[in-house]
């Protein structure tokens, strides 16, 4: 699915939510925060206080102000370039999370809403969060939220738990990651011919894998650095940043398993998310046993699980035991 592909679906979906009335309050919208997401909502909020006759003109006063970032009925909230951390704002002060609290429990300007969008949320700090769900529990009438982030599985539980998500592709961004040209050619290798050997593809891949966190790492301490942070509230940050690059990494590795299956079946489709890897997906497709070829892709699913459910497990381990593997 390319970008423009994700952003249209996910339009559709919000717009029948309003057609339907059934939006719900908040969002949390996951992908590009300045790229994708921020073009769903450019293109969504618009129908939110158009008055044209065909929704949205482009024309309107309504629709002109919403395209200028000046309607008085959108608040936009990102961090502050400084810190790069959303903070809860101090009491009496317009700013931060308090900002957006006291915005959206006003009634609308022009209406008929008030709608907050902050863009990377997954950097606002604990009380910011803890100021947000109060909000989130109570929702004004009336009021939409959206939040948008890169790591969304970085926002607590607590505030996930009461938004709804959508997801934009990453699109063109991902295929930047340093990770992909090294995992294709991984990929490309196959599952290990000898069950003795799976150790040391595992071992491959957990060099992919190290090679990210320590990217992570330095970026993460570069904006520490201005920040001031404590190395807990670091060490956080990295965690659940690495966890989310390595989220996309396992993903990739379920596609293209699920692609080899497909193959397997001969089921002609367009869908294939490495479509330009046929021949080497065929080789491996080639003499490998339908049941085979699915018991890769549950085994890949149970691995992603696993490694989401036991943070404190050994990643080399349950790599090891965990991946696809050919029987001796
Ligand atoms: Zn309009």
């Amino acid at each position: 699915m390319t970008d423009a592909d994700s952003v249209a679906t996910a339009l559709a979906q919000l717009r029948q939510g309003l057609e339907g009335n059934r939006l719900a309050h908040a969002y949390i919208i996951s992908g590009p925060v300045r790229g994708a997401s921020s073009q769903l909502l450019e293109q969504f909020l618009p129908l939110l206080f158009c008055r044209g006759l065909v929704k949205p003109c482009g024309e309107c006063a309504e629709c002109r102000r919403v395209a200028a970032h000046a309607h008085p009925d959108v608040l936009r909230l990102e961090p502050e370039s400084k810190s790069r951390i959303i903070v809860i704002g101090e009491a009496g002060e317009d700013e931060g999370i308090r900002k957006v609290l006291r915005f959206i429990s006003l009634t609308p300007f022009i209406g008929p809403w008030k709608v907050c969008v902050i863009l990377d949320a997954d950097r606002m700090n604990g009380p910011a969060a803890n100021a947000l769900l109060k909000t989130l529990e109570e929702p004004p009438p009336a009021s939409l939220l959206f939040l948008l982030a890169e790591s969304p599985q970085a926002l607590p539980a607590t505030i996930i738990s009461r938004c709804q998500r959508i997801a934009v592709s990453a699109g063109a961004e991902v295929a930047d990651e340093p990770w992909r040209a090294p995992l294709l050619e991984w990929l490309r290798a196959g599952p290990a011919a000898d069950p003795l050997l799976t150790g040391v593809r595992a071992g491959w891949l957990g060099r992919i894998l190290d090679a990210e966190r320590e990217r992570v790492a330095d970026a993460e301490a570069e904006a520490a650095k201005e920040e001031g942070l404590e190395k807990e509230v670091i060490a956080a940050r990295v965690g659940a940043r690495y966890r989310a690059v390595r989220a996309t990494l396992l993903k990739e590795l379920l596609f293209w398993h699920r692609d080899v299956l497909l193959r397997v079946l001969q089921v002609e489709t367009g869908g294939f998310h490495f479509a330009a890897e046929a021949e080497a997906q065929q080789r491996q497709a080639t003499g490998l046993p339908a049941a085979a070829a699915l018991a890769d892709v549950r085994r890949l699913e149970k691995l992603v699980q696993r490694l989401e459910q036991f943070p404190e497990a050994s990643e080399a381990a349950l790599l090891t035991a965990g991946l696809p593997q050919r029987a001796k």
